[in-house]
């Protein structure tokens, strides 16, 4: 058997997805909308505790709409954890308002509720409190809810849960996407389950879910004859996408219970590694199996073997205040963020990794440490 590549995150998908593809496209329920849309939509709100989903083309449209929904426009601020994939800022600058950027809390790699109450403390004590505080389930594992939300309740600030990479995971047994005002989902091609591409927005809010419906519908008025009253966007998932999500959600379990296997075995086999910590409150869905290198050194060695060996591993997320594109945007805090740049690796998490690539992955990353 000869090796081949390794890839960081991949789809996998099973004859259950190509059967559910097939028949909606046998049908004729290609687009837009139809029955694989409502059962999908169904299936993930009920996953995720909360009455209403609307399926949406990507995380980044669900992020905007809930932004929307937060009532940011123009000239506000939002805190935003600067530990995070770009897609989380850039749906704040889309409305015109500025993200300012939190630090990471050490336990948990997520933002840092103790900054997130300090910033809200002093800004409303200026008179200029952010319109909405955005909080990221960092690779698969939630933010500390019942401090953030502590926080952001006192100000009447309201919070919403990027959970792009957190479908399945817990915080106090319940689920991600479920907390603050609305929450975001990806099914993003290398997310813990894939659509190929497309998103949700999760509320138990109606008013929420009617809103968002209607923008993604490019607004438009439930009349013959295509009348808007506001400007719209063609956010909605294609109902053939939505067909493989039900197949993938039906599958979602063993995809968690693989991933863990993956994070267990490697934590077991470099036992000398720090690993990303895993927060005493909830449990993750390990979406990627994160390592910390001893500096940045060792961290481009970790790298160089496992690319030279065709293991495609990559650093943790670039935080968002090192970025040129926000260069001008406020930062609290930031030497967690930067530390964890440094210094992180992660390791391919797919749940459909063998056994075999797993044991190359690790042979891999020691004969980069002993290097
Ligand atoms: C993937 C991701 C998104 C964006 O989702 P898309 O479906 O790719 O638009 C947003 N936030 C985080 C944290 C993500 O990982």
């Amino acid at each position: 058997m000869t090796d081949t590549r390794i890839w960081l995150s991949p789809p996998d998908v099973s004859d259950l997805e190509r059967k559910l593809l097939l028949k909606a496209f046998d049908s004729n329920w290609v687009a837009p909308v139809g029955p694989d849309l409502d059962a999908f939509e169904s299936q993930v709100a009920e996953l995720v505790g909360v009455r209403h989903a609307v399926a949406l083309s990507s995380g980044t449209a669900a992020l905007h709409l809930a932004l929307i929904a937060a009532g940011v426009r123009r000239g506000d601020t939002v805190l935003v954890p600067s530990f995070t994939f770009a897609a989380t800022a850039n749906a704040v600058v889309y409305l015109g308002a500025r993200p300012v950027f939190v630090d990471s809390a050490p336990e948990s790699w997520n933002i840092d509720p103790e900054l997130v109450a300090e910033e809200l403390r002093l800004r409303a004590e200026q008179g200029r409190l952010p319109r909405a505080v955005i909080a990221v389930d960092m690779y698969g594992q939630c933010a500390d809810y019942d401090r953030l939300l502590d926080a952001c309740d006192r100000y009447g600030v309201p919070l919403i849960e990027d959970a792009a990479e957190a479908l399945g995971a817990t915080y106090r047994d319940r689920p991600a996407g479920s907390f603050g005002l609305a929450g975001v989902l990806s099914f993003n091609g290398n997310k813990i389950i894939t659509t190929g591409g497309g998103g949700m927005l999760v509320t138990d809010d109606s008013r929420v879910a009617k809103h968002a419906r209607h923008l993604a519908t490019q607004a438009r008025e439930p009349v013959p004859h295509y009348e808007h009253r506001m400007v719209g966007y063609n956010y909605r998932l294609s109902n053939l996408l939505a067909a493989v999500g039900r197949g993938q959600v039906q599958r979602l379990p063993q995809m968690i219970e693989a991933r863990t296997a993956t994070f267990e075995y490697y934590r077991a086999a470099l036992a000398g590694m720090e690993f990303m910590p895993v927060a005493g409150y909830g449990t993750p869905n390990h979406w990627l199996t994160c390592v910390l290198a001893t500096d940045e050194r060792q961290r481009d060695r970790i790298l160089g073997v496992l690319n030279g060996r065709d293991i495609e591993a990559r650093p943790a997320w670039k935080p968002m205040h090192l970025q040129p594109v926000f260069q001008d945007c406020v930062m609290r805090g930031g030497p967690v963020a930067a530390d964890i740049f440094r210094r992180g690796v992660c390791l391919p998490s797919g749940s459909a990794l063998s056994a075999h690539d797993r044991s190359r992955v690790v042979a891999a990353v020691r004969a980069a440490l002993e290097a």
